[in-house]
């Protein structure tokens, strides 16, 4: 039996679409082994969503060469998608498929022998209309299911239109049909994810308004089993009213939402080509937190944008401090080839990495001080948790469901679970 690795870099949706590929190898009688094991094959699914991204893809590759000099690397992912060339040229990989061709490996390879020569098969994004499932549920507690691919939007920082297309959709009741599958193998929350999940159904490629986003969660609720549904990330300009009703009325949907910004400040949303202003992101916090003043709000920021002066950049910061976000992921731009950004603005504007790096940290900062003010307002308070299996230092980890993080010694029994924890105390410690 052959062994097989898998090294997932980037998103949940890839690590969905690796819990793919590691179904069909052991449907192919291949077995799967750790990342740091011998092994006769590797499999690298990549990420491309800044240069960091393809500089870490490169040392993952490189990494699984020098551990196992023998085994044939399989490189896939967004990086391998947009750069076929550069992955091919890296020493030791043997084999470099498209997003597409992810889904269906033993059609296209015929053989995992290391001396033939490196194969590279990749598919035009533009042509890609069909939809490849995807869903990771280690733990049996949360799962991952995929139910949008691609992106109609053509952000001009953002690569990932080129890499896996335009927006398509899962058919609403094959969501349905494995949201049942999850039920019944014990899964209690679902997260669903997706590039542009606000697009489900909406997409280019979908007949016209055949259902929508808001359609799916009122599906998915009334199935049996499943306590807690999550939308991972949801553009501004599509979280619609009836959606944060829907989400406040409805007791499976979770009172949490991860909205992009990108940035504060107007002037930079256009050239970015976000579909809103910042008016927009404020009036849709405000009904959020009118409706569930409770609810954890998770922002993505871009900082060095290169139409960002630092007068926009204090804009943003302070646009951030006010608002009522909970939390942040903060990114630092990074040209990527073949966007408009790099094009059009990077020449006359280009951010220095030195005050790059600043503003990442002085929002990472903001982030970590709003996330402190959240939890506090929630210290001594009961709130529902969801134990996952992971541990980490003889504790257990859970969500609340506003999205607080905390831990507590690990007793089995309680993996699974949701059940009401004061929060904040010495047993039930938060975890930032
Ligand atoms: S919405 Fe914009 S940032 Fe998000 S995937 Fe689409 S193009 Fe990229």
């Amino acid at each position: 039996m052959g062994r097989v690795s898998f090294h997932t870099l980037g998103c949940k949706l890839n690590f969905a679409e690796t819990s793919n590929l590691k179904r069909q190898f052991e449907l192919h009688g291949f077995k799967p082994v750790g990342q740091k094991d011998a092994c006769d094959i590797s499999v690298i699914n990549t990420c491309s969503v800044t240069a960091e991204a393809d500089r870490k893809c490169r040392q993952t590759i490189r990494r699984a060469h020098r551990l196992n000099p023998d085994a044939f690397i399989i490189v896939t992912g967004c990086y391998a998608q947009l750069r076929p060339d550069e992955v091919a040229a890296i020493e030791g990989v043997n084999a470099v498929l498209g997003n597409s061709e992810k889904a269906r490996i033993f059609d296209v390879l015929e053989n995992f022998s290391p001396k033939a020569p490196t194969r590279i098969s990749v598919s035009c994004t533009g042509d890609l209309t069909t939809f490849d499932p995807a869903l990771l549920s280690d733990d049996r507690t949360r799962a991952f299911l995929k139910v949008q691919d691609g992106c109609d939007y053509s952000c001009s920082f953002c690569t990932i239109p080129m890499a896996r297309g335009k927006s398509r959709s899962a058919p609403l009741n094959q969501i349905v049909d494995q949201t049942r599958q999850l039920a019944d193998r014990g899964v209690k929350e679902i997260v669903l994810t997706g590039v542009n999940i606000g697009l489900y159904g909406q997409g280019s490629l979908d007949p016209p308004a055949e259902f929508t986003l808001l359609q799916l969660l009122q599906r998915l609720a009334k199935v049996d089993g499943i306590l807690r549904y999550r939308i991972s990330s949801i553009e501004p300009n599509l979280l619609t009213d009836e959606i944060i009703d829907f989400v406040a009325d409805t007791p499976v949907m979770v009172p949490h939402f991860h909205i992009p910004l990108q940035s504060g400040e107007n002037s930079v949303l256009g050239a970015m080509r976000r579909r809103y202003r910042r008016e927009l992101y404020l009036q849709r916090l405000e009904t959020i937190c009118a409706k569930m003043p409770d609810a954890g709000i998770g922002a993505d920021v871009i900082v060095g944008f290169p139409t960002e002066t630092d007068a926009h950049f204090e804009e943003t910061r302070t646009f951030l401090a006010d608002l009522p976000v909970t939390y942040l992921h903060v990114f630092t731009y990074s040209g990527r080839p073949d966007t408009a950004a790099a094009d059009r603005f990077e020449q006359p504007n280009t951010v220095s990495a030195s005050e790059r790096g600043f503003r990442n940290r002085t929002l990472r900062e903001l982030s970590r001080r709003k996330q402190t003010v959240f939890q506090e307002r929630f210290r001594g308070q009961v709130r529902p948790v969801l134990w996952e299996r992971n541990t980490w230092s003889g504790r257990m980890q859970g969500y609340t469901d506003n999205y607080i993080r905390v831990s507590q010694p690990f007793e089995k029994h309680r993996v699974g679970m949701v059940e009401p924890v004061r929060l904040g105390t010495e047993t039930t410690t938060f975890v930032s």
